[in-house]
């Protein structure tokens, strides 16, 4: 089982309920490899490629301070496998230039992000690189979130294609659904995500937390204490609802809805709480990025063991594309 990340930021408490708690769960379940996919984010953000080295390696520590496990776990870097561009090359071969033009999150995101040069060769290849990523570790499953099917039909499309042309050298991975994580509002209210500039990022302070919960948005009809409120619709209750004791969500639901308490006091409850719910991860990741050139070590430990697999495939790709060393005689 195959999912990879793209290192363009620390990650959020969106990213935590979203996908982090899933794959803890899932290194028990499958033989998991988790990788950060720094040419990925080269595809977007090749103008500032400045900070993917970082965050490359702020995301490991994010992991790994999350509960990833690099026993369980293969955890590598896509630039450590170089074989990824070469496995791209080759299935550029067979893949029409059509197959690429109707990936629908190809046309949306070149219409929809306006801040970025997306009219490179590279974010229009973005699928076929996902398609050796998946293929040179022979995954078999991945987990697809909707937006992210047709993705995988490509791949599976370019692979019997390839196997039919060159013979069955790549395996065809199949779609794992994913258990949908809870979508965790920004402090805006819009989805957490860290370009609107409203995300909670996990490994910031409890001191940071606190302040952007004192400025998150609540229930927009509620303006004063004497009206009653709404929960339901009042993002600072969906995020305590996640983190917070039950029965004290539940009271400040009741006593919102019959206007006996303030937004004021259940932001400062609401603090404590989701400080203390993320504090022994805060503790741990401290202590990890404390261990100098950690990640790296993960990293490169994650490669060292994919790496026979690797030459054993691609070796094997290469002579049935004829482009191997020919046997002296
Ligand atoms: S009292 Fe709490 S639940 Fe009600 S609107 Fe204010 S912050 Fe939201």
């Amino acid at each position: 089982m195959l999912t990879g990340y793209r290192p363009t930021g620390r990650l959020t408490l969106g990213h935590w309920f979203g996908n982090l708690l899933n794959m803890r769960e899932m290194q028990e379940e499958y033989e998991a490899y988790y990788f950060v996919a720094d040419w990925h984010a080269l595809t977007s953000d090749w103008q500032d490629t400045s900070a993917v080295r970082r965050f490359t390696e702020e995301m490991v520590l994010d992991w790994l301070a999350a509960g990833i496990d690099p026993e369980k776990a293969t955890i590598y870097r896509q630039s450590d496998v170089p074989e990824v561009a070469e496995l791209t090359l080759y299935l550029s071969m067979v893949t029409p230039m059509s197959w690429l033009e109707r990936v629908p999150s190809y046309k949306e995101q070149r219409e929809q992000i306006s801040d970025k040069d997306l009219g490179n060769v590279g974010f229009f290849l973005y699928p076929l690189m996902q398609a050796a990523d998946i293929t040179i570790v022979k995954a078999d499953l991945v987990p697809v979130g909707e937006d992210q099917a047709p993705h995988l039909e490509l791949t599976r499309e370019i692979v019997r294609r390839f196997n039919g042309t060159y013979g069955e050298l790549l395996v065809e991975p199949q779609a794992v659904i994913p258990k949908e994580g809870a979508r965790v509002p920004g402090t805006d209210g819009r989805k957490m995500s860290k370009s609107y500039g409203n995300a909670i990022y996990l490994s910031e302070s409890a001191e940071e937390t606190t302040a952007k919960v004192r400025g998150m948005v609540t229930d927009p009809a509620r303006k004063l204490k004497t009206d009653p409120g709404n929960p339901d619709i009042c993002p600072l209750h969906q995020i305590h609802r996640l983190v917070g004791d039950p029965a004290v969500v539940a009271e400040f639901d009741r006593c919102c809805r019959v206007a006996e308490c303030g937004c004021v006091a259940h932001k400062v409850k609401m603090a404590e709480d989701l400080n203390a719910y993320l504090a022994e991860f805060r503790e741990r990741r401290a202590e990890l990025a404390a261990q100098r050139n950690l990640a790296w070590d993960v990293l490169q430990a994650g490669a060292a063991r994919i790496r026979p697999a690797i030459d054993e495939l691609m070796g094997a790709v290469r002579e049935a594309m004829h482009v191997d060393a020919p046997v002296l005689r």
